[in-house]
């Protein structure tokens, strides 16, 4: 259990999932979480972070501060996510192990697995297989961050676990068609379109890769679930059993929005790995399963997403991650 007792810092609470956890957090009657914004605290530069631990001294940490993007920023940016991601990890991991951190929860990612794993993939497909090219610069921080965790844990006794989500979506996404992921940059393409009466819609790829989302609230009471009640080495996939191909998932997305003309694919853009469906056992056993149904979550980020455009476009997230 979180006891409280000490401070308990989601590292990252700007973006998608840190914001879920903080939402989360508060909820359950955490009231000073220890927030720092980017221009306070910069995660890659190892003195800053030294300095907000000595200064803090956090009990339970969050790991969810990542650089993240899309299948484009990943193909275009491979060394930012490789030198960020590492940079963070390393910094906060190596902390938190100097500063006796109660627990840490270090957040992955489903392209940590083979491109071709058996579906569903098990956790125990991990490096058993070349990896999607697309990502892999990402997926190689993420593994060696999942790594390190379990290293600490054998050499240190630190408690440290790993939690692999598969595709998220939902409040605080990044609506950037450069960086961010398919449901918010089509949200916004269809939102756009039916707006400007356009015929009709691009949509990258071929529309058959099949693809499981999550909505990040169930994602968020996965990791406190997993805080409680965890303790091991091994990494927890986290999925919802949501699959469904781009294809299907463009015309829900067409549905929630409201645009009626036509949806046309683009194989000038690529597909990324053909499937990617997690298997969650592991968290099934440990009293875990999703909740939010794919359209009820597709409809509620769409509000999300309006209720932004209407007032400005504030907050970070519909535009590019810096
Ligand atoms: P991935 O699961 O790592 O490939 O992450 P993405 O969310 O970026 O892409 C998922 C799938 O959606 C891929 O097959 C993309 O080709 C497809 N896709 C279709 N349209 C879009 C789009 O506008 N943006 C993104 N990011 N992906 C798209």
């Amino acid at each position: 259990m979180i006891d409280r007792e000490g401070a308990t810092w989601v590292a990252g609470h700007r973006g998608l999932v840190g914001r879920a956890l903080v939402r989360r957090l508060e909820a359950d009657g955490f009231t000073d979480l220890p927030l720092r914004d980017r221009d306070q605290l910069d995660l890659r530069r190892e003195d800053e972070v030294e300095r907000f631990f000595e200064a803090v001294r956090p009990a339970y940490v969050f790991l969810a501060a990542a650089r993240v993007g899309g299948i484009l920023a990943n193909v275009t940016r491979p060394g930012e996510f490789i030198h960020d991601n590492l940079r963070i990890q390393v910094n906060l991991i190596e902390a938190a192990r100097r500063y006796g951190v109660k627990k840490l929860l270090f957040l992955g990612s489903s392209c940590i697995y083979p491109k071709y794993a058996e579906q569903p993939i098990r956790e125990d497909a991990l490096l058993t297989g070349p990896l999607e090219p697309t990502n892999r610069a990402y997926a190689v921080a993420k593994i060696a961050g999942l790594e390190m965790c379990r290293a600490y844990r054998a050499q240190y006794g630190c408690r440290f676990i790993s939690l692999m989500p598969t595709n998220l979506y939902g409040p605080g996404d990044t609506f950037d068609e450069a960086s961010g992921h398919v449901v918010p940059s089509l949200m916004r393409r269809f939102h756009e379109a039916r707006r400007g009466r356009s015929e009709s819609v691009a949509v990258w790829g071929s529309g058959r890769p099949r693809r499981e989302f999550l909505h990040v609230d169930d994602l968020a009471d996965a990791a406190l679930h997993a805080m409680d009640h965890y303790d091991g080495e091994e990494v927890l996939n986290v999925g919802s059993g949501n699959e469904v191909t781009i294809a299907e998932l463009a015309r829900r997305i067409a549905a929630v929005v409201g645009f009626d003309g036509r949806i046309e694919f683009d194989p000038s853009k690529p597909d990324g790995p053909p499937r990617k469906l997690l298997d969650v056992a592991r968290m099934t056993a440990l009293g875990w399963t999703a909740s939010m149904p794919l359209d009820e979550g597709l409809r509620q980020t769409y509000d999300w997403y309006r209720n932004q455009v209407a007032s400005g476009g504030s907050g970070a997230s519909i535009r590019p991650s810096a």
